[in-house]
């Protein structure tokens, strides 16, 4: 047995088992993923929203007293000094910024400087935006110290002096970034993996249990499939209906049948073929072995035999001669016949006429045997749709049984009668019968019914050719015989309707 069949269910059951692990894990890092997603914009939209008056804030409580701008134009950073004292005090992840009415920067406050300077001017549209909404919708803005970047953010318009512009304030700034990408990468090593791992760990364990007991049956099947491999004919998969893979059992189990099936048949053709071979060497051994005899005899004592004897030696080797070829016709008819390389050529012919000819053909053997050999009701004609030559082989076969199973004086009838839409052919005869129990049996090759008249001795073959005949011709033919009275072969052909 190779390999791959010892285990292809465990590497089945591997498979399965890597598939489900492969398909937990990806759900378990798509789940932190979403998660962790939407988490942030849940974050972003509450902190925008809680903060969304923050930038209204600064411009009312810090530009109320005091301008922005100095007198000379200038960014009044004391002011925003005071902001940031504010900020670090409250809010340190927030980035204030002052922009001109074309979103230019003109100042920032922001906690850590750090390395990357703040771009020059930001983009209005968003801001407008969220002016215009009064901070109700969800909009994120560049942001100055991470170009490309974008975040949530607090806005408001003010106008002080004739000078407009805007209060800009980043509200998850540099400091945020940094504290909550720390917090992010530990939640993902510490709570998401380990928590993935887990999950993964029970859940393989818990798919590795189910997959085994899914795959009970199949476990069975292969069983079954290798018993029978290793000579276990018997083998079939119990109750196939109640597997999960019915299809697959029941096909399994019809499979093993057909090849039982065929390997007993195969064994008979064989066993049947061994007999043949037995047989003919038999039947050919003892013609042969006459005839040679009779040929030496012949050839040795050709000067001291008289010329009666010599005619009687010649007479001899005729008559074997004769069983020779007849045995040798008949084998090959019955091996064509059983290769099936006879076609049936079925045409309207005239079964009367048919019999008609075979009766004077068989009239001088009937004569000589003393045996009145008649066909009933002569004068009815009756057409029958079938094989012309063949359905002849067949009656001459059991014409030249009946006559040759009969006693002088005795009676063979041939007998046509119209039945429906068959026509019956029925031959009887007054002969010696067949016993009950031999009669299921004599259509079989070979079989013949232990006969005491070692002279009438045939081959076999005679009834196992017409039994190949009806084959032919989709019918049967039946026998009816009592020992001593005589026997009746009878069967039907297709009536042919003019
Ligand atoms: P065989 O060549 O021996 O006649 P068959 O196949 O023709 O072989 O017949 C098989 C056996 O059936 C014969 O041996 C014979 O005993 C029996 N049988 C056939 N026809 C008759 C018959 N009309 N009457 C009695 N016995 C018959």
């Amino acid at each position: 047995m190779s390999n791959s069949q010892k285990t292809l269910t465990p590497r089945l059951v591997k498979k399965l088992w890597l598939v489900f692990v492969f398909l937990i894990l990806l759900m378990g890092i798509s789940y932190i993923v979403i998660t962790g997603y939407f988490a942030n914009k849940y974050y972003q939209e509450t902190t925008q929203n809680l903060n969304a008056e923050l930038a209204n804030h600064v411009i009312e409580e810090k530009f109320q007293n005091a301008s922005p701008f100095l007198e000379d134009g200038s960014v009044n950073k004391p002011l925003f000094g005071d902001l940031m004292h504010d900020m670090m005090a409250v809010n340190r992840s927030i980035e204030v910024y002052l922009l001109d009415e074309n979103g230019k920067i003109l100042y920032s406050v922001v906690l850590d400087h750090g390395d990357n300077a703040p771009q020059q001017s930001v983009s209005l549209s968003p801001i407008k935006s969220f002016i215009q909404n009064d901070g109700k919708n969800f909009v994120l803005g560049d942001d100055p110290r991470n170009p490309g970047e974008q975040k949530i953010f607090s806005a408001a318009q003010f106008n002080i002096d004739g000078r407009e512009g805007y209060i800009y304030i980043v509200l998850e700034g540099k400091e945020f970034q940094l504290v909550s990408s720390n917090l992010l990468g530990q939640y993902f090593t510490k709570l998401g993996i380990r928590a993935v791992l887990l999950t993964t760990f029970f859940t393989a364990l818990l798919g590795l249990l189910s997959i085994w007991f899914l795959t009970k049956n199949l476990r069975l099947i292969t069983g079954t499939i290798r018993r029978f491999q290793e000579g276990d004919l018997e083998a079939r998969i119990e109750n196939p209906e109640k597997s999960d893979i019915e299809v697959f059992a029941k096909s399994f189990n019809t499979m093993a049948d057909t090849i039982v099936g065929n390997m007993d048949k195969m064994k008979s053709v064989d066993l049947l073929r061994r007999e043949l071979i037995a047989n003919v060497s038999h039947d050919l051994r003892t013609p042969l072995a006459v005839l040679k005899g009779y040929i030496e005899t012949l050839q040795m004592k050709r000067d001291s035999l008289s010329e009666s004897d010599k005619q009687e030696y010649l007479k001899i080797t005729h008559g074997n001669v004769n069983k020779l070829s007849k045995l040798i016709d008949q084998l090959f008819e019955y091996s064509k016949l059983e290769a099936e390389q006879v076609t049936p050529i079925k045409e309207p012919f005239s079964i009367t006429e048919l019999s008609h000819d075979l009766i004077a053909k068989f009239r001088v053997l009937a004569d000589q045997k003393k045996i009145d050999l008649h066909l009933e009701n002569p004068e009815e004609n009756s057409m029958v749709f079938a094989d012309v030559s063949l359905v002849e082989r067949a009656l001459q076969n059991l014409i030249e049984n009946a006559l040759k199973y009969t006693q002088p004086n005795g009676k063979v009838t041939l007998s046509i009668k119209r039945k429906d839409k068959n026509v019956e052919i029925n031959i009887t005869d007054t002969g010696n019968g067949i016993p009950m129990n031999e009669q299921p049996f004599i259509f079989d090759r070979y079989k013949q019914v232990v006969n005491k008249d070692a002279k009438k001795q045939g081959y076999g073959l005679g009834l196992a050719i017409v039994k190949k005949i009806m084959d032919l011709h989709d019918t049967t033919i039946t026998v009816l015989s009592k020992p001593r009275e005589g026997s009746s072969f009878i069967f039907n052909l297709p009536a042919y309707q003019i």
